[in-house]
């Protein structure tokens, strides 16, 4: 029997703490160190006990990073000095969330993991405005895209067989490059008055929202002031989106 501890790569989901599994749950209340993004909420961290300790390992686009390595290697260590640890991710771990690559690098390492799904962000946010992700006269599927080709591994989005396929987009880290996208999508021949919602904060209690166009939404987005970390959702089933939302045409929060 080895003295090793475990690693649970778990999903802390989009903010509101009332979205973690009882599985997320009752493994915080069992950690002995946490290791957790910028994106999760404090109220989320208050409910581990009070001897567990945590660390902060955010990486926020454009803000100052922990290394992926040394994320890793402390996962280890901690792991391997008989520690029960919980690496802590918003939304779902494997979602856009590095989870594939921490799990490899602890396996590698011999040590025993745990993954702990969790809501993604992707598909709370819609759903907080009222959007349904698939439709049975609508979207007859979804898929999650990530607008920030940096974290694409140098592989292109294929915009022309996303738009070919007409399903409902979903944009995540798409703030920052929605212009490039919105052209990406015009040029691939997307409708202008294709509905694109933008969600941002989804889930907490500084939500905010717009519904727009494809030819507006960057320009409504930017008037609204909605600011990373937002979920850019596309496609016609977002003419669905509550009317609250609608009615404004520009911004509600609640
Ligand atoms: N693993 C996470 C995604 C991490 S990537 C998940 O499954 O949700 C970070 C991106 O997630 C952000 O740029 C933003 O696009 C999105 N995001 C995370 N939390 C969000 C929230 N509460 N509201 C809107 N977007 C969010």
């Amino acid at each position: 029997m080895s003295a090793d501890g475990r690693v649970a790569l778990v999903g802390a989901g989009p903010g509101d703490p009332e979205l973690l599994t009882l599985k997320a749950v009752r493994t915080l209340r069992e950690a002995d160190v946490v290791l957790h993004d910028d994106l999760v909420a404090p109220a989320i961290l208050a409910l581990l006990r009070p001897e567990t300790r945590r660390i902060a390992v955010g990486k926020r686009g454009g803000c100052h990073s922990t290394p992926q390595a040394f994320i890793e290697q402390l996962m280890v260590r901690e792991a391997r000095a008989g520690n029960t640890v919980v690496r802590l991710k918003g939304g779902d771990p494997f979602v856009f969330g590095r989870g594939g690559e921490e799990a490899a690098a602890l396996e590698a390492a011999g040590i025993v993991v745990e993954v702990v799904a969790g809501i993604t962000s992707g598909l709370a946010a819609p759903a907080a405005i009222g959007i349904p992700v698939t439709h049975r006269a609508l979207a007859h599927g979804v898929a999650l895209v990530t607008g920030h080709s940096a974290d694409d591994g140098g592989t292109e989005t294929n915009w022309q067989a996303l738009v070919d396929s007409r399903l409902t987009l979903v944009i995540y880290m798409g703030l920052a490059t929605a212009e490039v996208t919105r052209a990406s999508l015009l040029a691939a021949g997307m409708d202008r008055a294709m509905p694109v919602a933008v969600i941002a904060n989804a889930t907490r209690a500084d939500q905010t929202s717009v519904v727009a166009t494809l030819d507006s939404f960057v320009q409504v987005a930017d008037a609204a002031r909605i600011r990373s970390p937002a979920i850019i959702v596309v496609g016609k089933a977002v003419g669905l989106a509550s009317r609250v939302a609608l009615d404004d045409f520009a911004c509600s929060a609640r």
